[in-house]
């Protein structure tokens, strides 16, 4: 390659994850890496962007574990241009009433969203009724079955895999994957991402082999927010959004985007519960409409937030700083809830009326 031609790397670099990389690595070198993986952590805390990785090593010409950077290979990785990695996200349901036409909706979406994030390779959380339909997962098995383009293997990556369940028909799509996952071809690497394991019916997680992505240090969401996000923020700005992303690179973006909607929904929460007398909660029911499940989360989020700025910044008698402690307990314990299965607005009734005793 000549020192005048510019090649545009989609993907970003990963932003601290050390020790996990350097297992990974390990693995891949050795060729112990499992032929199908479930990356589990956080939500944001970059565990489709681990894969990509694993991918662009599993595909690297120099087979060294860590992917080269430099190979042809590890450039269409970056450029999400390598025929050989396929990486299934979250899209809106296809309309066709053919089959046939849905799975080529499909792909055609899928390419859109790839297309964008040859852009912008940072993106938001999926919105909430965009799913892995089943149209997406025909497409998936033809991709396993065909042989590899360009080398030996291929690697498929499936993000948000919870979302495999929040639709209809979603029994044909989990047994559909359930199929490619109970007999994959010795070329291929399935790689799923999920931050609600739970959400996974039994008989696909269990062919899966776990893999853990923990939290990044706050200095590392520093970083990578006055890096990639916004080099002229100041102090206060940049720590107020080091807080809220709690470790996780993707929520240090999305606070950018929706927490200042989350944080006003926080605010108001607050100031009804302050008022006391049970009358916020119907108030907030009304007036909290919320669209996703992760529009909740990011109110807890925020509540959070705030119930943690107000233990550092005020001088409280004891009897109030347990309070607080004891709220943001409950506020996290919500938020794990929300995860689930539990109704946010129920949720909420309950944590409202503990908050308003506690505060
Ligand atoms: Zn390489």
């Amino acid at each position: 390659m000549g020192p005048t031609t510019f090649v545009a790397m989609s993907l970003r670099p990963i932003y601290g994850h050390e020790a996990t990389l350097h297992r990974l690595a390990g693995a891949i070198a050795s060729s112990r890496f499992p032929q199908a993986a479930l990356f589990v952590g956080a939500a944001g805390v970059g565990k489709q962007r681990l894969a990509l990785w694993v991918g662009q090593g599993l595909l690297c010409e120099a087979e060294a574990g860590a992917p080269c950077g430099r190979c042809h290979d590890c450039h269409q990785v970056l450029e999400l241009q390598h025929p050989d990695l396929h990486w299934f996200v979250p899209i809106p349901r296809p309309t066709a009433s053919d089959p046939e036409k849905q799975v080529t909706e499909a792909e055609e979406l899928l390419a859109e969203v790839m297309a964008e994030r040859r852009q912008q390779p940072f993106y938001q959380r999926p919105e909430g009724m965009h799913s892995h339909a089943l149209a997406s997962i025909r497409s998936l098995q033809r991709k396993v079955i065909m042989k590899p383009f360009q080398g030996s293997k291929k690697v498929v990556v499936v993000g948000d895999a919870e979302r495999l369940v929040v639709q209809q028909a979603s029994q044909e799509a989990a047994n559909a994957l359930l199929k490619v996952l109970e007999e994959p071809p010795r070329d291929t690497v399935l790689l799923l991402t999920t931050s609600e394991p739970q959400a996974l019916l039994p008989t696909i997680r269990s062919r899966l082999v776990p893999l853990r992505v923990g939290r990044v240090g706050d200095g590392v969401v520093r970083e990578f927010i006055l890096r990639e996000v916004d080099p002229a923020l100041d102090a206060e700005a940049l720590e107020a959004r080091t807080l809220l992303a709690e470790g996780s690179i993707g929520r240090a973006l999305w606070a950018s985007e929706e927490g200042d909607t989350a944080d006003q929904a926080a605010a108001d929460l607050l100031r009804q519960i302050e008022r006391g007398a049970g009358g916020w909660s119907r108030a907030a029911l009304r007036q909290t409409p919320w669209a996703a499940r992760g529009d909740f989360s990011a109110t807890l989020d925020a509540l959070a937030v705030r119930l943690r700025d107000r233990l550092m910044k005020r001088t409280q008698s004891g009897q109030e700083l347990s309070g607080l402690l004891t709220a943001l307990r409950l506020v996290e314990q919500t938020r794990a809830e929300a995860q689930g299965n539990a109704n946010p607005q129920l949720a909420l009734a309950v944590l409202g009326s503990e908050l308003e005793r506690l505060l």
